[in-house]
């Protein structure tokens, strides 16, 4: 079965904040960091390979009071010599450069497929009218918008910013702009995540960062949505993809289904032939 994984992040030392640093030391050993941070693209690829993932998308993030600044120029470079990777911008807002301006460029000039936003770690409502001309944009272009949403334990990041509920007036504003809550909103807002599906057709959910094991069970209408959920690791915070594409392929649903989330929708979002 082929996966495409959603959530993949690659930062450097410099690009990291230090209270970050110490956090992943601390959560995953300083020689997993110290790997992770030294990785190159073939390196990744053949990660990718050990874990069975065909497709992967990498991460930009502009986020300088929480978890750091990974640049969209950053980003795009890693992601040059091989198809196997795509690249995903973010929006700085503390550039002079106009968030929709950003954003075409990230599309145009840098290759990226889609864009990824942290509200709760850049402190500001998705709806901020400084990003509705950047959601303009992406519509435009055809590309999604993934969205943080749920809890952080990061040290700065403010949750008020991450229910899925404040992505309501985007998705009707913006009918034909795909967007994606990643995490789906845990773990306080799994039930309104779910409902945001069933009110928008382009919501979706990127499965990263829940307890796969009791997904059937925090989200009981996934056969229903079935054309929504995305497979996202969130590597390295998941550091075994395989593993958690293992607790996908054990879900009670259809085997279309399994092929949706782990693959279809994926690249159906990101435009790519099934
Ligand atoms: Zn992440």
């Amino acid at each position: 079965m082929k996966v495409l994984d959603i959530h993949i992040h690659v930062g450097r030392r410099e690009h990291l904040t230090p209270s970050l640093i110490s956090f992943l030391e601390e959560e995953m050993g300083p020689a997993t960091v110290e790997l992770a941070q030294q990785l190159t693209p073939d390196a990744l690829v053949d990660l990718l390979d050990a874990h069975g993932v065909r497709l992967g998308v990498i991460l930009a993030e502009y986020s300088p009071r929480t978890t750091g600044v990974i640049p969209n120029e950053f980003v795009s470079e890693f992601c040059r010599q091989t198809d196997r990777i795509i690249p995903f911008a973010s929006i700085d807002l503390e550039s002079d450069a106009p968030p929709a301006d950003q954003t075409e460029k990230a599309v145009k000039q840098l290759g990226c497929k889609g864009i990824k936003l942290l509200p709760s770690y850049t402190r500001l409502y998705p709806d901020d009218p400084r990003l509705l001309p950047a959601y303009e944009v992406a519509q435009g272009l055809g590309i999604p918008i993934m969205f943080h949403t749920g809890t952080s334990v990061f040290p700065g990041s403010r949750i008020r910013y991450a229910n899925p509920l404040l992505l309501d007036d985007i998705a009707e504003d913006f009918p034909r702009l795909n967007l994606v809550m990643c995490h789906g909103g845990r773990p306080f807002w799994y039930k309104e995540a779910e409902w945001m599906l069933r009110r928008h057709k382009n919501m979706h959910i990127d499965i990263s960062g829940i307890p796969l094991r009791k997904l059937p069970e925090l989200f009981p209408k996934v056969e229903a949505f079935r054309d929504r959920y995305i497979f996202g690791s969130d590597w390295p915070t998941r550091p075994n993809i395989a593993d958690y594409v293992g607790e996908v392929t054990r879900f009670p649903y259809t085997a279309e289904t399994i092929q949706a989330i782990l693959w279809d929708n994926g690249a159906r979002l990101l435009g790519l032939e099934s």
